[in-house]
């Protein structure tokens, strides 16, 4: 049986990008050439900010005096759990050393970069677990300078839930400027910050483009972009909770796209006949996303069996993956691209978006097909090195002489060979 889409999607997360490319092309260069005199206009521009762009300690004190005790808790569970998850992972990076040849040594370390610009978007909501995620990442990398930066609100600056994550999470600076003006000042270094060697956070597509834009430049963690979910149900599946799932991650944005893919056709069906009335029943702001994400973005597909599902599955790539069906190993071992899998119904994207411990800024837009997401491996350098004897130098002088040449590289050649005549004078090398 084809695959039959019950539901089709009217638009694509690309949709539009041209625009959005000129407009931050244009901003970039007005940053570039007018310093920090730019960066406040946009800032005034699009956030209408006139406040401090650097939080000190006494606005950083007053901003944590302000978040309720039960949410520090909270916000120090999920600091705790996202640490010691980056800890873990940093304990996979070993500085390796193998004998290659006789007397020749190669190494390998791993780096943390000096300085990373962690965006924490907060346009629509203040996203205070990006916070989490994006800084206390870094900090377990070892990177030496970590600037937080996020929108402010109007008038009045940085949620203070989301400065208070930044701070325990151990940002160095806490920046007031959000999206393009944001992620310029990171990177170009103004308001006296060190230029980031690395940028990482999700964001609109404002941000988006502008690391796009800015890659080479300075590394980035990925394009993270609007985002998007799919999810794998079975005829075991819960069909309400299915929808709940589908609903929360369409409430993160207009163009944030959701997909069920299921071997059920009824299933399908009854998910279809409640995702709208759990939308409606959301505050208005999440209700309006959720309804335009839905209408235009959304998908249900349903296929013959559980490697058809699979199979267009890894075809979309999902950010988020939930599979909701019977024989979790098979889909653990049978699934190849998304950002992060959630097995099972007893766990939801939602845990790991806040609290559980993986990290929640995730490859968009396909980019699970070559791409994980952010984790302290983003954030370091694997470097190598090596050392030799005079004899484990012999070998592969000879061996660099004759593929120099034959590749026309004579300053190669002479290298290789300046050392066999100092080390080994006499003998023939030919
Ligand atoms: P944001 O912080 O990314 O963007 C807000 C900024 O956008 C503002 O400060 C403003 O400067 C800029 N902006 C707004 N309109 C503009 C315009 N017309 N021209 C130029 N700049 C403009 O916040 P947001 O808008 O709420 O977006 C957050 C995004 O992050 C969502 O798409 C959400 O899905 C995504 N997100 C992704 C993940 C993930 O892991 N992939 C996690 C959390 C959030």
């Amino acid at each position: 049986m084809a695959r039959e889409y019950l539901k089709k999607a009217k638009l694509t997360s690309r949709s539009g990008a041209s625009d959005v490319h000129a407009t931050v092309q244009g901003i970039l260069d007005a940053i570039e050439a007018g310093g920090d005199a730019a960066a406040l206009e946009y800032a005034r521009k699009f956030d209408q900010y006139e406040g401090s762009i650097l939080l000190s300690e006494a606005e950083i004190e007053a901003a944590c005096a302000l978040v309720p005790e039960k949410l520090k808790a909270d916000i120090r569970f999920s600091h705790d759990n996202v640490r010691r998850f980056a800890e873990r992972q940093k304990a996979t990076v070993a500085d390796v050393e193998l004998e290659v040849v006789p007397g020749l040594i190669a190494g390998q370390k791993a780096i943390p970069v000096d300085a990373a610009g962690c965006y924490v978007p907060g346009g629509r909501y203040s996203h205070i677990a990006s916070a989490i995620m994006t800084v206390t990442t870094a900090k377990v990398a070892g990177c030496k300078h970590i600037t937080a930066c996020s929108p402010p609100r109007p008038g009045v600056g940085v949620a203070p839930a989301i400065i208070y994550a930044a701070h325990i999470c151990g940002a160095d600076q806490i920046m007031a400027m959000g999206g393009v003006q944001g992620v310029a000042a990171m990177t170009f270094g103004l308001f006296g910050l060190p230029p980031a060697n690395i940028l990482v956070g999700p964001g609109n597509q404002f941000v988006a483009e502008a690391k796009r834009i800015l890659f080479g430049r300075v590394g980035i963690d990925m394009i993270a972009g609007p985002t998007d979910s799919l999810i794998l149900a079975d005829s075991s599946a819960d069909a309400h909770i299915v929808a709940t799932d589908l609903v929360s991650q369409a409430e993160h944005g207009y163009n944030s796209p959701v997909w069920l893919v299921t071997d059920d056709r009824a299933l399908a069906e009854a998910v279809m006949d409640m995702v709208p009335k759990l939308i409606d029943d959301l505050p208005e702001v999440n209700c309006e996303n959720a309804t335009a994400a839905w209408r235009d973005y959304a998908e249900v597909i349903v296929c013959a069996d559980r490697e058809e599902m699979a199979a267009c599955s890894d075809e979309y790539a999902p950010e988020h993956l939930t599979v909701q069906a019977e024989d979790l190993d098979w889909w653990l071992g049978r699934l190849t691209c998304y950002g992060s899998l959630f097995l099972g119904e007893e766990t939801t994207v939602s845990y790991g978006d806040k609290a559980a411990g993986t990290n929640h800024v995730l490859p968009t837009s396909g980019a699970a097909r070559y791409t994980g997401g952010l984790s302290v491996h983003k954030y370091m350098k694997i470097v190598t090195w090596q050392r030799a004897t005079r004899e484990g130098s012999k070998p592969v002088a000879q061996a660099t002489a004759r593929i120099s040449r034959l590749e026309g590289m004579e300053g190669h050649a002479r290298a290789a060979d300046a050392r066999l005549a100092k080390y080994f004078p006499g003998e023939n090398f030919d």
